[in-house]
């Protein structure tokens, strides 16, 4: 049981993104606090800090894991550039087709092509 440093109120486990990560939120006046990760430091054998920031931190780990894009061989349309970058976006709904987004490497000329 932890209780609230600013108004003493109890803190309760509340849930954020889709892992299991979750801070101590107070019911009263929104304080929140980020858990020691008891499991991770019973394994690692050291304590983990509590961070500062925990949304900041989330998003800009999620952010991150952009994959590096690929690069092919496709004429520009608007500079005689002969390689594009290119990546697919699925849109929603797994039974659609994902849309191939090209880029080229040296305008920076953005177009798209239906799979
Ligand atoms: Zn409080
Ligand atoms: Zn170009």
């Amino acid at each position: 049981m932890e209780f609230c440093p600013n108004c003493g109120s109890r803190l309760e486990p509340k849930k954020i993104g889709s892992d299991n990560a979750f801070v101590l939120s107070c019911t009263k006046c929104g304080h929140t606090k980020q858990p020691i990760d008891r499991k991770a430091e019973a394994r690692t054998g050291k304590v983990i800090q509590p961070k500062t920031t925990p949304f900041m931190t989330i998003i800009s780990e999620a952010d991150q894991q952009i994959t590096p894009m690929q690069t092919i061989k496709m004429k520009c349309e608007k500079c005689d550039n002969n390689l594009v970058y290119v990546w697919q976006v699925q849109t929603r709904g797994g039974d659609e087709a994902s849309t191939q987004f090209m880029r080229c490497t040296k305008c920076g000329h953005t177009f798209r092509e239906y799979a």
